[in-house]
């Protein structure tokens, strides 16, 4: 077990009321840490913090602000094994996939503090001569974010790193299954020179301390990703208060399968959206619409690959599937797969828990198909390494089923037609659209957040997530008339 942790606030570790197991998903009997639990005053004085240490970290130079988040991911590149490790250990990823992800937060460290060189501002031609009319981004102050334990350093990363590379201090509240992993981040930024109460970490029960965040006087902005009703919960509270939110909510990522696709490349991309981090992510995919000729193969050769990819312990380097995150997940998960038995759903692999695993919140991947048009299976987040077949008729037929639903994240198109997919990427209601390639996986330069119920607010990511973290001051600039 690797000790106690607790938040930090103002550079000092601070122990909460209250302690809670971090327990290892792939055998729950191991604990992996004791977390101190935070309650809502510790919260407050974290806010109060951040808010004390603003005054100075927007006066420091970006360029210098940029400094403390490169050395930064040099300290995550040069512990992404550890840290990788770690993070498996906590959230069930495989043991790659946790490097990877940790080599990716120290990649997300790098690009904003590349953006701290960037032009921050514009000048407009003035209609008095006199007059230096300028407009430029400036922080917007305290910014609360709150994030999920499926990506727990990557999300924090293209949260955090953008709001301190534009002048802001930060609260931040990991989720409550992975506080080694947060730990780990913060400790690299401290470590990198990151002055103290510019990021304060709240290891806290969301219940318990998250409405004492939202709604502290000290705070501008929250930066939420996780569950649709929390989401809106804390938009509610949070705009009532008169907060900027930004919000990622979940997805019911489709993938369509033409019946002129290359069908190999289309089931691998479908396995890899569906299965992948036990398909626990906003981005996976959930819905396979497959025109009619294509129907047989594509079914045959995904349901091979969920038979032979490695479902196990996420540190055995063979595992290609890991458990799922916690004993909750396990039981929602299970709780759709029971629904769609109920419905007579036909199950073309998998279907349930794998119990020779042990105690471990192991999922078989999984592929339904014959579910009923308005199953919840078809219509909800499940979270889980579940994918349902569709039939389409036509292309047509496809993008209507494609766009059936009240998110819109992202989606995926498999053809070898170019005005189809060019349809496609106009027709789809998602913010993120794929051809050719699976519904997840993201580049850390470019836009990300979705249509409808997905998100609300700003994109994330590349360059336009600094419209969230930065606010426009417009600046008329006289000088007194030369002598
Ligand atoms: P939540 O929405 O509950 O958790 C996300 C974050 O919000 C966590 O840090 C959580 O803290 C915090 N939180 C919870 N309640 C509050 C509150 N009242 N005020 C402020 N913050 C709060 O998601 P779950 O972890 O419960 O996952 C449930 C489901 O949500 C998943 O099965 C999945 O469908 C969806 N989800 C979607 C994600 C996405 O990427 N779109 C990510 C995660 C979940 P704490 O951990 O302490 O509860």
């Amino acid at each position: 077990m690797m000790g106690r942790l607790s938040s930090i606030v103002a550079g000092a570790r601070r122990d909460g009321s209250e302690t809670a197991a971090d327990l290892n998903p792939s055998r729950p009997e191991e604990v992996v840490a004791e977390t101190s639990l935070a309650d809502p005053a510790l919260a407050g004085e974290a806010a109060a913090a951040s808010a004390a240490a603003f005054a100075e970290w927007r006066e420091t130079v970006p360029p210098a602000r940029g400094e403390v988040l490169r050395r930064a991911a040099d300290l995550l590149e040069a512990r992404a094994e550890k840290i990788g490790r770690d993070l498996a250990l906590e959230e069930g990823k495989t043991l790659a996939e946790g490097v990877g992800e940790t080599r990716r937060a120290a990649a997300i460290l790098r690009y904003f503090a590349g953006q701290t060189l960037e032009p921050d501002g514009e000048t407009y031609p003035s209609h008095s001569r006199d007059t230096f009319l300028y407009a430029r981004r400036e922080p917007v102050g305290v910014v609360v974010a709150i994030t999920p334990w499926n990506f727990p350093i990557a999300i924090p990363a293209w949260k955090i790193a953008p709001a301190l590379a534009y002048g802001n201090t930060v609260v931040w509240k990991p989720a409550e299954l992975v506080p080694l992993t947060a730990t780990h981040f913060t400790d690299a930024l401290h470590e990198a020179g990151l002055p103290e109460g510019v990021l304060n970490l709240v290891l806290g029960r969301g219940s318990v301390v998250g409405d004492a965040l939202v709604t502290h006087e000290a705070v501008s902005a929250i930066t939420f990703t996780g569950s649709n009703p929390v989401g809106r919960a804390i938009q509610l509270t949070a705009t009532a208060a008169g907060k900027k939110v930004q919000l990622e909510l979940g997805g019911k990522n489709p993938a369509i399968v033409l019946a002129d696709a290359d069908l190999e490349l289309a089931a691998e991309h479908v396995a890899r959206g569906a299965f992948l981090s036990a398909g626990q992510k906003c981005t996976a995919t959930s819905r396979v619409i497959v025109e009619r000729p294509a129907l047989e193969e594509l079914s045959e050769r995904v349901v091979a690959l969920a038979r032979t990819w490695q479902l196990g312990d996420a540190l055995d380097e063979k595992t290609k599937v890991g458990p799922l995150a916690s004993a909750e997940q396990l039981e929602k998960v299970l709780g759709y797969l029971e629904l769609a038995q109920r419905e007579r759903a036909s199950v073309l692999v998998g279907g349930g828990r794998a119990d020779e695993l042990g105690t471990g919140y192991f999922v078989r991947p999984t592929v339904l198909a014959d579910l009923p048009a308005a199953s919840r299976v078809l219509r909800e987040e499940i979270f889980g390494p579940v994918a349902a077949l569709l039939e389409a008729s036509s292309f047509e037929h496809a993008v209507a089923l494609a766009n059936d639903t009240p998110f819109g994240l992202t989606a995926a198109l498999f053809t070898r037609d170019l005005g189809k997919a060019l349809r496609f990427a106009r027709q789809a209601r998602a913010g993120v659209v794929k051809v050719n390639q699976e519904t997840g996986g993201l580049e850390l330069q470019a836009p990300f957040g979705g249509m409808g119920e997905s998100s609300s607010g700003s994109r994330e990511q590349g360059k336009v997530a600094r419209d969230f973290f930065t606010q426009w001051k417009t600046v008329y600039l006289d000088s007194p008339p030369v002598p």
